[in-house]
């Protein structure tokens, strides 16, 4: 039985897991210790997540609204995407699905149709989240659901690190052990191969059966220790830097992230309670640095914080996420671009699978097969969702949309893309993260038309449908009018940190 758990490092992987393993190894007898260093600090960014962690907090017992004080959030309805398709295009991929099911087939299919012989409505008139996401408003999902306001999810939008501490008050609280001090050396079992213990600068040395790596990119005992590899995926998605900086508040509330593309990669903005998340994630290759910050310099709608803070990563995975008996989890794993919030929904994933193959001493060889295949799909499904965005474009204008446009696809993402051009059809996945409704708004956002639609779609006469359509539309348009606006709701409902003291707008 594995009696010492040891987490190394204390960002938002060490510390989820850690909050996980106290919770969910309750009664078991397992010491878990966790240690970091304020020397090294963390990576320091991370603002928006998907509707999946709330899954996460719920199981550990979180009040949503201790969370949102304690973590400056806000609430997440989707993304904006701004000049993906071609320059001047918007959309938005909500956490939801647009309008009900006619017959059996999803709406898009009938809304296609409707399309085909000549209705102008936007898809987007369907989704409830989008209309909601566009006029600033917010609501928790209807408990009814025959109701509009309940076909979606939410997500938040806050600071990581803030995260990451609440998480260390619960973890503490529930019997994790901190260590503060630097790694400076890795003891193995010449035997086994294992990691023995880790020794620190001040010459304590930690010992422990399973040690769950979250040491950040330099990922200290998976490569480190153990030399595991990693999978570069630049070939694929190229961005390998990134410059951050936080603004002041401006202007209304959103509640939705902003992914805006650019000549050589894409600025987020994440409107937090108390600032704005802005970045710019781009590729060295087709920019310079300090291009790169002047793009993003002029291109913030408020005054800033700080210094604008430069980052950089290879985009890929390990190898090996579990190897002998250290489990990889967060940026320690692998890292894939923050455009779709998916970084901290895979340390969520990774988690997830070593709770549900939680190892015995003698580390069964299958389960350690049975997690790096798990994991791999995870990250690979995330790679082609987040590689449809640039290769789904009619942008031609800089280097790096050439680049996209000559590259030769995975053929597992080449596979979805040909399914979809025929009959509108997306072919599900087994561990697929993004679910048919999101690949639908991304391809439609950037112009991907089929040629067809589900042949049932043919199903109701043409005026029933547009009748049908137009119903739905006015019924998404009402409940939208009835939602509160998004600032207020925080004030009101979620009694928030910053934005409680600061008066609402006139
Ligand atoms: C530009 C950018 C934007 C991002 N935006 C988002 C986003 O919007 N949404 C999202 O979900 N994710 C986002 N991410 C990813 C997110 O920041 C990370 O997934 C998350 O913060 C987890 O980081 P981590 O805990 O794995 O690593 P880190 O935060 O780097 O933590 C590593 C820990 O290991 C410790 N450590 C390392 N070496 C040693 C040693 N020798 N001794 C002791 N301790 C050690 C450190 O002190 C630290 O505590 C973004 C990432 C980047 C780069």
């Amino acid at each position: 039985m594995i009696r010492r758990v040891c987490i190394v490092g204390g960002g938002t992987a060490g510390w989820m897991t850690a909050a996980a393993l106290a919770n969910k190894l309750n009664g078991l007898s397992i010491a878990v210790t966790l240690i970091e260093s304020s020397e090294i600090g963390t990576v320091g960014v991370g603002e928006a997540t998907l509707p999946h962690i709330r899954a996460f907090n719920k199981t550990l017992g979180i009040d949503e609204r201790d969370l949102m004080r304690a973590t400056e959030a806000t609430f997440k309805l989707g993304i904006e995407f701004r000049d993906w398709g071609k320059l001047g295009d918007r959309y938005i991929h909500p956490f939801g699905d647009y309008g009900p099911a006619v017959n059996g087939v999803p709406f898009y299919h009938h809304w296609l149709r409707l399309k085909s012989l000549g209705d102008t409505s936007r898809l987007d008139e369907y989704s409830f989240p989008i209309v909601a996401a566009e006029q600033n408003r917010f609501r928790h999902p209807a408990a009814e659901h025959d109701r509009i306001e309940s076909t979606f999810g939410y997500a938040y939008q806050f600071d990581a690190s803030l995260y990451a501490a609440f998480l260390r008050r619960y973890a503490e609280a529930n019997g994790v052990t901190r260590l503060e001090g630097k790694i400076v050396d890795t003891a193995l079992d010449g035997e086994s191969g294992q990691v023995r213990s880790v020794t620190l600068a001040d010459g304590r040395e930690v010992s422990a059966d399973l040690f769950v790596d979250c040491s950040g990119f330099r990922g200290l005992l998976i490569e480190g220790a153990l030399a595991s590899g990693y999978d570069d995926w630049s070939h694929w998605l190229p961005c390998n830097r990134a410059v951050a900086v936080p603004t002041a508040s401006a202007g209304p509330l959103g509640p939705y992230t902003r992914a805006t593309a650019r000549t050589a990669g894409w600025q987020w903005r994440i409107p937090l309670q108390h600032r704005v998340g802005n970045g710019h994630v781009y590729c060295s290759s087709f920019i310079s640095d300090d291009d790169a910050t002047r793009q993003l310099v002029e291109n913030l709608d408020a005054p800033m914080q700080a210094d604008p803070r430069q980052l950089r990563f290879t985009t890929g995975r390990r190898r090996d996420f579990w190897k002998a008996n250290v489990i990889a989890i967060g940026l320690a794993g692998g890292f894939l671009e923050p455009l779709e919030s998916t970084s901290i929904h895979l340390i969520q994933d990774g988690i997830t699978e070593l709770l549900a193959l939680f190892p015995d001493r003698g580390f069964d060889a299958s389960d350690v097969i049975e997690y790096n295949r798990r994991m791999s799909l995870h990250y690979e499904r995330v790679r082609d969702f987040l590689l449809l965005h640039y290769v789904a474009t009619q942008r031609d204008d800089s280097e790096m949309w050439r680049h996209f446009r000559a590259l030769t696809l995975p053929d597992s993402l080449r596979e979805k893309i040909d399914a979809w051009q025929t009959r509108a059809y997306v072919v599900p996945y087994e561990f697929g993260l993004f679910l048919p409704p999101s690949w639908v708004a991304v391809m439609l956002g950037q112009n991907l038309m089929p040629t067809g639609y589900d042949p049932r779609a043919r199903s109701m006469g043409d005026n029933a449908l547009a009748a049908r359509a137009s119903a739905i539309r006015q019924e998404v348009a009402a409940a939208v009018r009835g939602t509160p606006d998004h600032a207020d709701y925080i004030r009101r409902s979620a009694a928030a940190g910053s934005l409680a003291q600061r008066a609402p707008a006139a």
